[in-house]
This record gives C-alpha cells, structure tokens and sequence, in this order.
C-alpha cells in the first residue's frame, strides 16, 4: 500500500525583511478513512506544560463527587437489569453510570477513588488494567441485557483540555445500538486494508512502534491530532470480547504511551477503543490515542476550526518525529 502525501508550498512576504518565505505543508491521507491532515513545520503549537496540576487538584478536590466518602452517595447506579450490583469494580477502578448520558448506556469509571491527582507519569498498567476490565465487564453486561447494542466504544478524556467536565480522572464508555461516525467509517473498511496498513508501516518503520503480542502500535500517519498513536488487535472486534491476557497487553501498550507523553510534556490526552459489533469478521479492534493541549490559564486549543469543523488534523509534531521520541520502548 502507498501512503498518500501530497506538498503544498505556501509564499508570504516576510515583515521584517521584505523577502519572500516559502513554507512547505504536507497533506497525508489516512489510508483507512480517507481524512485527510496537514503536517505543518514545527511551530511551537504544543508548548510542555508548566502549571501546578497538583495545585489545582488540590483546588477541586473538595466538591468533588469521584473521590472518597462521595463517590458511593453521589454517582448513579446502573440500572438493576444491567448489573445488580449496579456499580462495577476491580482493583481500585469503579464504574457507574454516566449522569450525562451521550448514548442509551454511558459510563463512567474511575482509576481509583483515591486518585484525583493522577499525573501521566504516574499511571500504571494495574491502574490501567482494571479501569479497562470494568469497562469490558460494562460492555459485556449491557449486551447481554440488551442484545441490540453491539456497538461498544471505551474511552477517555484526560484533563479540562481533552473535554473532561470533572478532573479527577476517569475513562468513560458507550455501549449502543448506533455507532458514532467513526465507528462506522473504521467498520466500513474492507478487512484486507487494515493488513496492508499495518504491512506498510512495518516495512516503512518510519512510524512503527513494535509488536506488544496480539497488538500491534503505530504513530499515525494522518493524524487527527497531535502526537496520534494507534494500535490494532486482529482476531477481536469488540471490547466486550478482550480476554484479560488481551486488556493486561493493552494496558501495558497504553501505560508506555502515556510514559512517553509525560516525558515529552504533556498531561491530557483522548483515547478511544472503536468497537464494531462481536464477531464483525475480519475487523481489528482499534484504538486511537492523542495528546491535547496543556491546562493553563488561557491555553490555546489544539482543536481548531480544521479539526472541529473540516474534518481535518493540523498538527506541528511530524508523525515520525512523535515515533523517533517515543523510540524502543515498545520494543523491549
Ligand atoms: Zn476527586
């Protein structure tokens, strides 16, 4: 499979010198849903973050309804045909419902009560882990509840900036009879090209990150946002079909990942793990995970009018340079 980029060349006339100064974009098609992103030279646009998290947690943490001594009086339970219990735990995550609803089943789960402050540098595969496998026992529960809802994503705004309305961190899923837009776009490619896909960065490894077992990690090559990584499991297309050996190798992929946007500077993230229904023949469970801007006093957000309302990514981090930085870790 060729990846398809194209360069563009942009001429201003320079203020200061009155020179002309060409500036080269190159446009990248994603090569399973045809989005298309613009890599951009390196501009400063994802500045390291320099703000006291820990201040500010500190700040929330009184009203907050995820942590100890609330969590159980202020969050809602799952509905008793769900799950009788209706919360889920295991380890320190717990799950509830999302009082929010964005789907027939949202919910909401936490990496632990007692973490309100959990930097990316400090998040663990256990932690990871258990957050994923009450979300699996989520997605599993309501299917078998509810038969027509086949269509389970597991994801996670991390932090203000990704659109998280509470900072104490937490994943969140979706379990419903209509998939979202990229659901349905990721379902609707043909099995073979997720192969030829995935063939091409191996050969290529200029965004090829490495093989964990059953999951293979790439750097996207048209990503939608900055610092994209994506990572895809043949053999299982739901969530609700991730075995534990399956959720421990994810959460094992994931904690290296967020290891590595620590150390370059960044504190949010979004991920999610696209589900098509069980047993879709030949669809790979698939996941995207991509940093956001820094939380700080009058940030600038790194989802603009391209992103929001073209569809488009425009970032100024290369695909292959993000690759270079996050370098061997997935190799060892
Ligand atoms: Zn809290």
């Amino acid at each position: 499979m060729e990846l398809r980029r194209e360069l563009l060349t942009a001429e201003f006339i320079d203020p200061g010198t009155g020179e002309p100064v060409r500036t080269i974009i190159e446009v990248r098609f994603d090569p399973l849903t045809g989005h298309s992103s613009r890599i951009l030279p390196e501009r400063g646009l994802m500045p390291a973050s320099d703000f006291d998290l820990e201040a500010f947690a500190l700040q929330s943490q009184p009203n907050c309804p995820f942590c100890p001594g609330r969590i159980e009086a202020l969050t809602p339970r799952l509905a008793a045909r769900i799950h009788p219990d209706g919360r889920i735990l295991r380890g320190e995550a717990m799950l509830f419902a999302n009082l929010h609803a964005y789907s027939s089943h949202s919910s909401v789960s936490v990496y632990s009560p007692r973490l309100h402050y959990l930097p990316l540098g400090a998040m663990t595969e256990d932690l990871l882990a258990d957050n994923l496998a009450v979300q699996v026992a989520f997605a599993q529960a309501v299917m078998a509840a509810e038969p027509e809802s086949r269509w389970a994503s597991i994801n996670a705004n991390h932090m203000l900036p990704s659109g998280s309305s509470l900072f104490h961190p937490h994943m969140q899923g979706i379990v419903d009879s209509q998939p979202t837009t990229a659901q349905r776009m990721l379902a609707d490619v043909p099995p073979q090209r997720f192969a030829d896909y995935l063939d091409s960065e191996r050969r290529s490894g200029d965004r090829y990150l490495g093989n964990t077992g059953r999951l293979e990690w790439i750097v996207s090559f048209a990503p939608i946002a900055p610092a994209e990584i994506r990572a895809f499991a043949a053999g299982v297309s739901s969530p609700a079909e991730l075995d534990p050996d399956l959720v421990a190798e994810l959460a094992h992929g994931l904690a290296l990942a967020l290891g590595a946007y620590a150390e370059m500077g960044f504190e949010s993230f979004n991920c999610a793990i696209y589900g098509a229904p069980p047993g879709t023949e030949g669809y790979p469970l698939n996941l995207r995970l991509a940093c956001r801007s820094n939380l700080r006093p009058c940030y600038r957000s790194d989802s603009t009018f391209l992103e929001r309302l073209h569809w488009e990514g425009a970032v100024d981090l290369a695909p292959e340079t993000i690759a270079a930085r996050i370098g061997d870790r997935f190799r060892r």
